[in-house]
């Protein structure tokens, strides 16, 4: 007998994941920061390899940000970027890993530095905003390329001005209401704490500016 394949229902695979997955919200944050350490290791990896590149640990870290009045928590990483294609790849495909796929093209064994496997962690930021924007631009590309989802719905993507190479994620955060807090999430002081107990192992620096308010 033929073994058919199942089909997923994005939609419904995304809300499950936006709302079942994780029992907390905040590991949202240790999901896009690995993704960034993930990304500053693949130029590890190229510069083993490819002349043209040269890798400084010390260059390497992961910024984050916040705007009270937008809303707006930004998580920035100079790694290797995204093409338009990964970008739709990576980021339109639930359960799609551009990292597991990087670790098997360069023989990576498994449980060393690079940590994406699953390809769903990007999506936890869906727990804690309703407006995820992805800005991209990958090693070797000329154009920039801005992906913008609001969940389940689906995404765009169009042309970006960005000079550096890497991605800037800008989460814009879901209003609190009666029973849920969100405004953890704007507290740089708050995110240092989720920062401490859940990224405390990346080998990045992971700066923050802890004066702003
Ligand atoms: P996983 O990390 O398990 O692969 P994610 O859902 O967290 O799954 O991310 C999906 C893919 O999107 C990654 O494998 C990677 O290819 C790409 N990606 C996500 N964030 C970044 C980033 N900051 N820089 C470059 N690529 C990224
Ligand atoms: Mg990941």
């Amino acid at each position: 007998m033929a073994v058919r394949q199942f089909e997923a229902e994005s939609k419904r695979l995304l809300d499950m994941m936006i709302n079942s997955i994780y029992s907390k919200r905040e590991v949202f944050l240790r999901e896009l920061i690995s993704n960034a350490s993930d990304a500053m290791d693949k130029m590890y990896y190229r510069a083993l390899t490819d002349e043209k590149i040269t890798f400084d640990q010390s260059d390497y870290y992961i910024k984050i940000e916040t705007n009270s009045d937008d809303r707006t928590l930004t998580i920035t990483d100079n790694g290797i970027g995204m093409t338009k294609e990964e970008l739709e790849q990576n980021l339109g495909t639930i359960a799609k890993s551009g990292s597991l796929a990087f670790k098997k093209d360069n023989e990576i064994k498994d449980g060393f530095d690079i940590i994406g496997q699953f390809g769903v962690g990007f999506y936890a930021a869906f727990m804690v905003a309703d407006k995820v924007s992805v800005t991209s631009l990958a090693v070797d590309s000329e154009q920039a390329y801005h992906w913008y989802s609001e969940g389940a719905e689906g995404f765009t993507i169009e042309e970006a001005n960005k000079e550096d190479v890497g991605t800037t994620i800008t989460l814009t955060i879901k209003e609190s209401t009666e029973d849920d807090d969100f405004e953890q999430f704007l507290d740089t002081r708050q995110l240092q704490d989720i920062v401490k107990t859940y990224s405390d192992f990346i080998r990045y620096p992971i700066k923050m500016d802890l004066t702003e308010e």
